[in-house]
């Protein structure tokens, strides 16, 4: 069959979809500069296609810059297309960042902790899915049965992760009905976010070469356990080393590892919509489910929504703080990993700058917003978030997500799960 290679270009939106555009191999040397070509409504596209309302009507020209960091180039040996895309930022045709690119947000939620205190934020994403290659059998939470059976699959997408340039680290059986997790090495907080795009994408690729589907919302169905993200984060010093841990410190926290989580958790009612943006993550965020229900800092609890993680085996002190990290769980599949993470940066950002302190142990931890119009509400109330965001993307980021829930409105939640499975 007559084929030409295809290169594809794109960026992880709002919806939390990654859209873009492809065009010939041949003419990558050109796109390295010039990109190719997008509108500003394109951001405006809901989890489900359409654009239910913009602020941008139809005019305006922008472009998707590929980053050569970003680049994965993964032929699966079967005949099937290679998958060669780029991750790349939304410009401005002056090459200028444009003020509502996902990717840049996180950039500047990185400068934000930087500015802050000097410190870089490393991360890694955790991820649930659904496998739908997968058969429900009783008992197969964890079990070597349910690994068994996925096992072909889980090989294909640990290689292509591999190919991908991500170090995997976990592919397990989960505890939910066909649910899988998969864990990957830690990297500075841009690439982590990249590598969080990209391995959800190579689950659905190598999930597709199989002929079935990796199913990333938040809550497949209305019964049993959601699928999660969680974000797994630490601070470093400017020449790399590991100030998240103090011994001495509350929860074993560093003081700015304090002020950081204080400010995760002032800002987290602002920022559950960004981190769990979608109708059906609200019900993921619900009583047994391990999943989180309240703005409160545990060690050791994956009912909490920061978890202070455990160190394993550690030889030496300095293993203890490169291994000591703080698990973010309010996060799932429906959010772009640039705008999640780049918002717990913001917030975390300014607990260092204000040098926030974390509430007692024995406080009353309030609860998080328990719908998606509420988390809506609370993001459109803080100065801060305003500030984070900018106004203009502020506005697009409140009416896509409010044009998406008139949409979903009438239906019933039997039917929202199914929806949302449908599409991410
Ligand atoms: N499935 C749970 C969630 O939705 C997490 C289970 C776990 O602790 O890995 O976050
Ligand atoms: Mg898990």
């Amino acid at each position: 069959m007559l084929r030409e290679e295809l290169i594809f270009v794109g960026t992880c939106d709002i919806a939390g979809h990654v859209r873009g555009k492809g065009f010939p191999a041949r003419e990558i040397d050109a796109r390295r500069r010039k990109g190719v070509g997008w509108t500003h409504s394109n951001l405006m596209q809901t989890a489900f296609g359409p654009i239910w309302d913009t602020p941008f009507g139809t005019a305006g020209d922008l472009m998707i810059v590929p980053d050569t960091t970003a680049e994965v180039c993964v032929d699966f040996g079967d005949g099937s297309a290679t998958e060669h895309f780029f991750l790349g930022d939304i410009r401005n045709t002056d090459s200028s960042p444009w003020e509502c690119c996902p990717r840049e947000f996180l950039r500047r939620g990185i400068a934000a902790v930087h500015a802050a205190a000097g410190l870089q934020p490393i991360a890694a994403f955790e991820q649930e899915f659904v496998y739908t290659g997968s058969e429900d059998r009783p008992g197969d939470a964890y079990a070597l049965g349910a690994f068994r059976r996925a096992c072909t699959f889980g090989e294909t997408f640990v290689a292509a992760m591999r190919a991908a340039g991500i170090v995997p680290d976990s592919f397990l059986a989960e505890y939910g009905a066909r649910q899988f997790e998969f864990t990957v090495a830690p990297a500075p907080a841009l690439a982590a976010a990249d590598h969080a795009v990209i391995a959800r994408e190579m689950a659905r690729a190598a999930a597709f070469r199989h002929g079935h589907r990796a199913v990333f919302s938040p809550m497949p169905a209305p019964e049993g356990v959601g699928n999660g993200v969680h974000i797994h984060m630490s601070l470093r010093e400017a020449p790399g080393r590991p100030v998240t841990h103090d011994p001495t410190g509350m929860l074993g926290l560093s003081t700015p590892a304090q002020h950081f989580c204080a400010g995760v958790l002032y800002h987290l009612p602002a920022i559950t919509a960004v981190t769990a943006p979608s109708p059906v993550s609200y019900l993921r965020l619900t009583p047994n489910r391990w999943a989180p229900t309240a703005i409160n800092i545990v060690q050791q609890d994956r009912g909490a929504a920061l978890r202070v993680c455990p160190v394993f085996a550690a030889a030496d002190p300095d293993d203890v703080a490169r291994q000591f990290n703080i698990e973010f769980r309010v996060c799932d599949g429906a959010a772009s990993p640039y705008l999640a993470l780049g918002a717990v940066l913001f917030a975390g950002a300014d607990g260092l700058r204000q040098k926030l302190a974390l509430p007692a142990p024995s406080e009353h931890a309030p609860a998080l917003p328990r719908t998606l119009d509420d988390a809506l509400q609370a993001m459109e109330a803080s100065e801060a978030v305003r500030a984070w965001f900018g106004p203009v993307f502020l506005e697009a980021y409140l009416r896509h997500k409010r044009s998406e829930l008139a949409h979903v409105a009438e239906y019933a939640v039997a039917e929202l799960c199914h929806r949302y499975a449908d599409v991410y």
